[in-house]
Order: structure tokens, then C-alpha cells, then sequence
């Protein structure tokens, strides 16, 4: 039996092509009432004030940094993250400053304390909850209560992830998160994301982002519209949200799956040179399974596992170590965590259609190379 197993992918079934069909016959197509459904489903599933679907996770960071931001603002930061966390930062006018991650890969909020007790200029901290593990939720509380600073948390690999009673995404302990509906995500909308929010002020905010900076007020004559931002085009369409509300209502049993292929990833790495990340935890959404192996030659391994058909994928390359970055004055900074994490880390395959046989393949064959 010759395998071909990716590191991630959608599952899409007959009822989320049915949403979609029926979605494509409404007189309205792009952001109408499913849009507005699927706003409120997230609120109720997340338990959060404000909803604001949008047509990436990208967008969704930068319409937050626009609202959340000024110019020239101090913003602290993953180096462990997709690039669009950071480039957010940027694209308001603000700056990063990478902070070194802990052995989880989220980012280090007690280092983050240091840093906005050395320096008051700092304005935010923007955090990942990283492959699906909530930044600690009692930490940022405390940042928040003593310095004050404004709290991003980037929940793309996310949704549907808990620590104790509070859910990813209800800001109980931030001013916004956001989600993205990419594919490979948790759940799907093709491209897609959301920001959610407990301020009445940023939702609106965003929410005329969203579309030109565009809005209408009670007493303007019906053709009239006033702008007062410089806003965009970042509306999602009525039939992408309509595949999200399906998705959504299998979220929970995608994430049951999930939870069980990380439970038997851990139970079959017992007492292996194949160390899971974090212990195993029934709050995280497994976006991703990252596991940490040291093998003489990483390229190989991702090679060899590769032309076995395991699918493999690093998350992330230091962010502050690309080229743009490094031409605005980066990949200097003392990231000792980030670096042997780099140096080891590896994301196994995990979706809600992954065999138990292909699983048990994927870690027969990650074994034997490493034991070698
Ligand atoms: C996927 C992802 C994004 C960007 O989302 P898109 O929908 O692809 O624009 C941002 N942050 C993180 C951590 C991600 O994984």
C-alpha cells in the first residue's frame, strides 16, 4: 500500500456543497444575511460581543492593527508565527519587536513582562495561540491589569480551543482575536477569517474598515454615505459564509478527531526520541501535532519522510530572519528558544479524515528513520 498523507487538510462534505448551492441562488451573494449569520454563530460559539467576517485571516489582522494601532507604536511579538501576524504590525505604521518563545512555542509573556517594564513606549503585545494552545489566559489578564497594554491574540489555529472555562476567541482576556478559514485551518470557508471583539467601538471601527471606511447614518437621505477612514474591500461573500455556518456546526466533531489522533500520537511516542510539544491537552484544537526530534541532518529527515508520502511541514522559520525583515534591521535579536525549536521542531499530519492505519504508518515510519 503506497501512502500519500498530507500534514493537513479540509474536510468537505455533501451538506457544506448543499449550503453552498443554496447559498448561490439567494438574491444576494456576497455580504448579506448568511454573512450576518455567520457573525452571530461565531459569537454564540465563542462567546464573544462582536463578530466581523472578513475575506482572509490576513485581512482580518490588518483591519484589527488599523483599529488597534497608531503609527510608530511598539508592538511585541512572535517570531513563531505565519508571517501575516507581524507583517500586520507593519502594515499600521507600527513596529515589531520579536520576543523569544517558550518551550510550547507560544510566545514568552513573562519575557514580555521584562520588556514592557524596560520600556513604557510599548503599546501591544500581539500573541499566537500556537497549533491550537490558548496563550496563558491568567498572564495576559495580569499584563493587562498592570501595564495596561493593548492584547491581539492570532487564534487561526484556534477556534474551538478552551483553557479552563474561557474559549479562544471570547477576548475575555484581550481586546480582539482573530480566526482565519483557510483550508488547512480548523474549519473552512476556502478563503476567510474573522475578528471578534467585546468593544462596541472597535466593532465599528473594523466594521466600516471592512468596507471603505464607508458608513450611513439615520438621518442621511437614502443614496447618501459619508467616509471617514481610509478603509478597504474586505468583505466576504454571502456563499463563503454559508459554507462556514456548515462548517461550524462540525466543528466540535472535527476537533474530537483531532484530539484523538494527538492522544495517539502521544501514547505512541511514549518513551521514543520523539518528543510531542506540550503534554497532552484536551483544551488545545490541534491545528497542528509539532513534535520535536534532533536527527543529524533535518533536511534529510523532511526528505525521507517525504518520498515515504508522510507529509511534513515546519511551522514556522523565524519571521525576524527573512529578508524584509532583515532590510528593515532584524535577525539580530537573542531568540535562544526560538532557535533550538527551529533546529528540532516538525509538524506531524493531523485532520478529521486521517486514518488510524495512515496514522500508524506516519509514526511506524518516523520511528524507523530515527532509529537508525
Ligand atoms: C493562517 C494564518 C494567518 C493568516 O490567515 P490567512 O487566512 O491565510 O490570511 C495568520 N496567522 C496565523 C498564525 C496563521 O496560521
Amino acid at each position: 500500500m503506497k501512502y500519500n498523507i498530507p500534514y493537513g487538510k479540509q474536510t468537505i462534505t455533501k451538506e457544506d456543497i448543499d449550503a453552498v448551492s443554496e447559498a448561490m441562488t439567494a438574491p444576494l451573494i456576497t455580504t448579506g444575511p448568511k454573512a450576518k449569520e455567520f457573525e452571530q454563530e461565531i459569537c454564540n460559539y465563542t462567546g464573544s460581543s462582536y463578530c466581523i467576517a472578513v475575506s482572509n485571516g490576513t485581512a482580518a489582522l490588518h483591519l484589527a492593527s488599523l483599529a488597534l494601532l497608531k503609527k510608530g507604536d511598539l508592538v511585541l511579538t512572535t517570531p513563531n508565527t505565519f508571517l501575516a501576524t507581524s507583517n500586520a504590525i507593519i502594515y499600521a505604521g507600527a513596529k515589531p519587536l520579536f520576543v523569544d518563545i517558550c518551550e510550547d512555542g507560544n510566545i514568552d509573556l513573562d519575557l514580555c513582562e521584562q520588556e514592557l517594564q524596560k520600556n513604557p513606549n510599548i503599546k501591544a503585545i500581539y500573541g499566537v495561540s500556537f497549533s491550537g494552545n490558548m496563550l496563558n489566559q491568567q498572564k495576559l489578564k495580569d499584563l493587562r491589569e498592570k501595564y495596561g497594554v493593548i492584547i491581539l491574540e492570532d487564534n487561526a489555529h484556534s477556534i474551538g480551543a478552551f483553557q479552563n472555562v474561557i474559549k479562544a476567541g471570547s477576548c475575555k482576556n484581550s481586546d480582539c482575536s482573530i480566526f482565519s478559514f483557510h483550508p488547512v485551518k480548523n474549519m473552512t470557508t476556502g478563503e476567510g477569517g474573522a475578528i471578534t471583539t467585546n468593544s462596541k467601538a472597535l466593532y465599528e471601527k473594523i466594521l466600516s474598515l471592512r468596507n471603505h471606511g464607508m458608513i450611513k447614518t439615520p438621518d442621511m437621505a437614502p443614496w447618501e454615505y459619508e467616509m471617514r477612514d481610509l478603509g478597504f474591500n474586505y468583505r466576504i461573500t454571502d456563499f463563503q459564509s454559508a459554507l462556514g455556518l456548515s462548517q461550524l456546526k462540525k466543528l466540535d466533531s472535527f476537533l474530537e478527531k483531532r484530539r484523538n489522533i494527538a492522544k495517539y500520537y502521544h501514547d505512541s511516542f511514549k518513551g521514543t526520541a520523539i518528543k510531542p510539544l506540550y503534554a497532552y491537552d484536551e483544551g488545545s484544537a490541534y491545528h497542528l501535532f509539532v513534535v520535536r526530534v534532533s536527527y543529524h541532518d533535518k533536511r534529510e529527515l523532511y526528505e525521507r519522510l517525504l518520498s515515504k508520502g508522510v507529509g511534513v511541514q515546519l511551522h514556522y522559520m523565524p519571521i525576524n530572519k527573512q529578508p524584509y525583515y532583515k532590510s528593515l534591521g532584524y535577525g539580530d535579536e537573542k531568540l535562544p528558544v526560538m532557535d533550538s525549536y527551529y533546529h528540532e521542531a516538525l509538524s506531524l499530519p493531523i485532520y478529521p479524515t486521517l486514518k488510524k492505519e495512515e496514522q500508524e504508518y506516519v509514526i511506524r515510519t518516523l520511528l524507523e528513520i530515527v532509529s537508525e
